[in-house]
């Protein structure tokens, strides 16, 4: 299922995968790597293929989020120093493909990410909690924020997987209050498409 928030192209493959964000020439997560023919046809009907993209942004090493990267070798990969040894190791504890039932390959990190970071226009802030190297991703100019599993449309990411910090989640869900942003597309269900800012008020009594 896709859903177009503007120029962003919004993938739903299923319960499994993270939410795959198209922007261009640019992905943001590519699932787990499980449903090759469904992600095939999402992209032909786009007119597009998977050597048109140049660019992996992953939010966190989560295989839900990484394990769909092999299906696209002409992209370079982007995700923050401290996950970066996830894929560059295909660590499958930190990954949590076990429970995911899936393997990783190891594969190069070519821009291993931090706070502040501009990449592709998007401005990267360090959330770590859910993972070491959690981040989300701002577009200043169109107040969007892509916020992988981090903070939900309805709830906080969990911390009770491997790398799980929840006093650095509530941290990081008081860093992304402060910020402002209209939009919040999450790294699983449903995005927020306006006054994301009150949702986020919400959230911080639920890490408080
Ligand atoms: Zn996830
Ligand atoms: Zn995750």
């Amino acid at each position: 299922m896709i859903k177009r928030i503007g120029n962003i192209i919004l993938i739903q493959i299923s319960d499994a995968d993270s939410n795959i964000y198209l922007l261009d020439d640019t992905i943001i997560d590519t699932g787990t790597g499980f449903n090759f023919t469904k992600l095939y046809t999402i992209f032909k009907s786009l007119g597009k293929s998977f050597s048109d993209i140049k660019q992996i942004i992953n939010t966190h090493g989560h295989f839900d989020h990484i394990g769909g990267n092999g299906y696209f070798l002409n992209a370079k990969i982007a995700i923050h120093e401290k996950d970066a040894h996830i894929i560059e190791n295909a660590d499958e504890k930190d990954s949590y493909a076990d429970y995911f039932d899936g393997h990783l390959k190891p594969r190069k990190v070519d821009q291993k990410l931090k706070e502040g970071d501009i990449i592709k226009g998007l401005k990267v802030i360090y959330t770590p909690g859910h993972t070491p190297g959690s981040i989300c991703l701002l577009n200043e100019k169109n107040s969007i924020m892509f916020s992988g599993d981090t903070v939900f449309s309805d709830g906080v990411g969990v911390t009770d997987m491997p790398g799980g910090d929840e006093v650095a989640l509530a941290k990081s869900i008081e860093k992304l209050s402060g910020l402002k942003f209209d939009k919040l597309l999450p790294g699983h269900g449903e995005p927020v498409l306006e006054n994301a800012n009150n949702v986020m008020a919400e959230m911080i009594t639920q890490t408080s």
